[in-house]
C-alpha cells in the first residue's frame, strides 16, 4: 500500500514572521517535506517576511540550520533545491516602508499561481497585515491567508478579529489553523465513526454510557511563560482542541466530506453545548512534589507569578442538548505536567440491558478507546468466557489495534499536521480549518465558565507536577459513580 503524493499547484507562500519560532520550527520543515517528496511543483515559492535585517543568503542559512535541526538527516541536494525557493524581505507590518519590495516580487495576483500570506505573527499584527496587502493591492478573491492560534481571548475579541479580516477578506480566503486537526489520528476520527457500520448505530445516548476526552502533557509552561499565565489550560486546550475533538466525536454524519458540510455539523454540537455547572468543573495548577527539585516543578516560579491563578489543568463535565447524546456525560479533561503525554478519547458503553450469567460474571460492558498519541490505534474491549472449567465465568480482553504495527512505514511516512493543513491551503480546502462561527461559538460556551471564576475569585487546586491532576478531578468522576481510565496510555 503506497499512499499517492499529488503535486499542487504553483503557488507563492509569504510567510510572515520567516525568522519566528513557529516558522522555524514548523512552516518550513513541513514544507520542506513535502519538498522531499516531489509535492511541491517548479517555481513554487517561499517568501520569509520580517523586520529582521537580513539578505536572502543569512535568511536562507537560517533556513537550513532550522531544517538540519528540525527534519533530522537532510540531504545537501534536497536542501540546496529548496533553499532556491526560498527567499526574504524585510516587511514590518505596521511600516509601509517595506511594502514597495514585496510589491515588487509578488507582482499582481496571477490566476495560474496560488498566493497565500501565511500570519506566523502575535495577534496584534493581523489586522495591519491585512490592511497592508489590500492597501498594496497584493490580493484578489482567491488570495488565501492563514491565522494561526489564539484566535482571540474571548468571544469579544474573536468577533473583533473576525469583523476585521472579513472587512478585507472573504471567509472562504480565511484559514484559522488548529494544529490538532491536521493529525493523521484527529482525521481518523471521522474515518472511524462514518466508514463502519459497526459502530453508528451505537453512538448515541441509548448505548453510550459516557465519553472521556483526555489531552495530557509532560511538559509544563516553560518557554511561553507569559502567554500561558494570560491564557491558561482553557483558552489555551479547552477551547479549541478538545473543542474540535468533541464536534468530531459527537457530531452527526455530514452529507458529504466537504469543508462546510463538516464545519456546519461541528458548529451544532458546539452551539448545543449547556453551559458548565460550577461543580462541573475543576482547575488545577501544578507544584513540586515534596522533596522534588528541578526547574519548571512548580507553575507559579516557572511563570514568575507568586500569585497566580491561572489554571494549567482543567477537567469538566458537558452535556449536549440534542436527540442524540441527551443525558449522556462528556468528560474533558486535559493539564500540564502530567504523568504521561497522552491524547485518547474513551468511549464507555452502556451494561448489556440483562445479564443470563447471573450476579456472579460480574458487570461487564464494552469501551472502544481511540488514541491519538503516542502509538495512535484503537483498542474495542469485548467481554468473552474465562477460558477453562468452572462455570460460564466472564472476562474482558482487549481487541487492539495499533496502527503503527497494521501500517507499519505508511503511518511513520504520513505528513504531520502542518504539512498537510499547508498543503490543504494550497489546494483551497478549508475542511480541516475552524470556520469563523465556529470560533465564536466555542468562545460563547468558553466564556462565562472563565467569569464565573474570576466573579468566585476561584483558586486552582494544587497537583503534583508527575500525578494524575487534582484530586478534585476525581471527586467529579466519583460523584457519578465513574473513574477516570488511567493517563498512561
Ligand atoms: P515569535 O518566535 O515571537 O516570532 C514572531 C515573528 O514575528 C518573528 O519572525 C518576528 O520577526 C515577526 N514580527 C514581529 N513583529 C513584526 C512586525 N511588526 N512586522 C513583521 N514581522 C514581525 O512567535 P512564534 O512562536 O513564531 O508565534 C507566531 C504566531 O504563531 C503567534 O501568533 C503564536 O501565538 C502562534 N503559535 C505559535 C506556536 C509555536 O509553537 N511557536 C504554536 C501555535 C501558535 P522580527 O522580529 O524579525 O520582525
Amino acid at each position: 500500500m503506497v499512499s499517492r503524493v499529488i503535486p499542487v499547484d504553483p503557488f507563492d507562500l509569504v510567510v510572515f514572521g520567516g525568522t519566528g519560532d513557529l516558522a522555524q520550527r514548523k512552516i518550513l520543515p513541513a514544507l520542506f517535506r513535502r519538498h522531499c517528496d516531489e509535492q511541491l511543483p517548479d517555481g513554487a515559492r517561499i517568501i520569509g517576511a520580517a523586520r529582521s535585517d537580513l539578505t536572502r543568503e543569512s535568511y536562507q542559512a537560517l533556513v537550513a540550520e532550522a531544517l538540519q535541526t528540525h527534519c533530522g538527516a537532510v540531504a545537501p541536494e534536497q536542501l540546496a533545491r529548496f533553499l532556491d525557493r526560498v527567499l526574504y524581505l524585510r516587511v514590518d507590518a505596521t511600516d509601509p516602508a517595506g511594502w514597495q519590495a514585496l510589491t515588487q516580487e509578488l507582482g499582481k495576483p496571477r490566476q495560474d499561481r496560488v498566493r497565500v500570506f501565511y500570519f506566523s505573527v502575535g495577534p496584534s499584527l493581523f489586522a495591519p497585515l491585512a490592511e497592508q496587502i489590500w492597501a498594496h493591492e497584493l490580493a484578489d478573491d482567491q488570495t488565501r491567508i492563514v491565522v494561526e492560534k489564539p484566535f482571540g481571548h474571548d468571544l469579544a475579541s474573536a468577533r473583533a478579529l473576525n469583523q476585521t479580516l472579513a472587512s478585507h477578506f472573504d471567509e472562504s480566503q480565511i484559514y484559522r489553523i488548529d494544529h490538532y486537526l491536521g493529525k493523521e489520528t484527529v482525521q481518523n476520527l471521522m474515518a472511524i465513526r462514518f466508514g463502519n457500520m459497526l459502530f453508528e448505530p451505537l453512538w448515541n445516548s441509548q448505548y453510550v454510557d459516557h465519553i472521556q476526552i483526555t489531552v495530557a502533557e509532560t511538559v509544563g509552561v516553560g518557554g511561553r511563560e507569559a502567554y500561558y499565565d494570560k491564557s491558561g489550560a482553557m483558552r489555551d486546550m479547552m477551547q479549541n482542541h478538545l473543542m474540535q475533538l468533541l464536534c468530531l466525536i459527537a457530531m452527526e454524519p455530514p452529507a458529504k466530506f466537504d469543508p462546510d458540510a463538516v464545519r456546519d455539523e461541528k458548529l451544532k454540537v458546539i452551539r448545543a453545548l449547556e453551559p458548565v455547572e460550577p461543580h462541573h468543573i475543576v482547575r488545577g495548577q501544578y507544584v513540586a512534589p515534596s522533596g522534588a527539585t528541578g526547574s519548571d516543578l512548580t507553575y507559579r516560579e516557572t511563570v514568575g507569578a507568586p500569585r497566580s491563578t491561572t489554571e494549567s489543568y482543567v477537567a469538566l463535565k458537558a452535556h449536549i442538548s440534542n436527540w442524540r447524546w441527551a443525558g449522556t456525560p462528556f468528560y474533558l479533561r486535559t493539564g500540564k505536567r502530567l504523568v504521561a503525554r497522552s491524547s485518547v478519547i474513551n468511549v464507555f458503553f452502556k451494561d448489556a440491558p440483562h445479564s443470563i450469567f447471573g450476579a456472579d460474571a460480574g458487570r461487564h460492558a464494552n469501551l472502544l478507546t481511540i488514541r491519538l498519541q503516542p502509538d495512535e490505534g484503537i483498542t474495542l474491549k469485548v467481554t468473552i468466557k474465562e477460558p477453562g472449567p468452572g462455570g460460564m465465568r466472564l472476562m474482558d480482553v482487549p481487541l487492539d489495534m495499533s496502527f503503527a504495527q497494521a501500517l507499519g512505514d505508511n503511518i511513520h511516512g504520513a505528513p504531520d499536521a502542518y504539512e498537510r493543513l499547508i498543503t490543504d491551503v494550497i489546494r483551497g480546502n478549508q475542511t480541516l480549518f475552524m470556520r469563523g462561527d465556529e470560533v465564536e461559538a466555542a468562545w460563547a460556551w468558553t466564556d462565562p465558565i472563565i467569569a464565573g471564576w474570576t466573579s468566585r475569585g476561584d483558586v486552582p487546586k494544587p497537583y503534583d507536577s508527575g500525578s494524575t491532576g487534582p484530586g478534585d478531578a476525581d471527586l467529579l468522576m466519583r460523584r457519578d459513580q465513574r473513574d477516570w481510565r488511567g493517563i498512561n496510555p
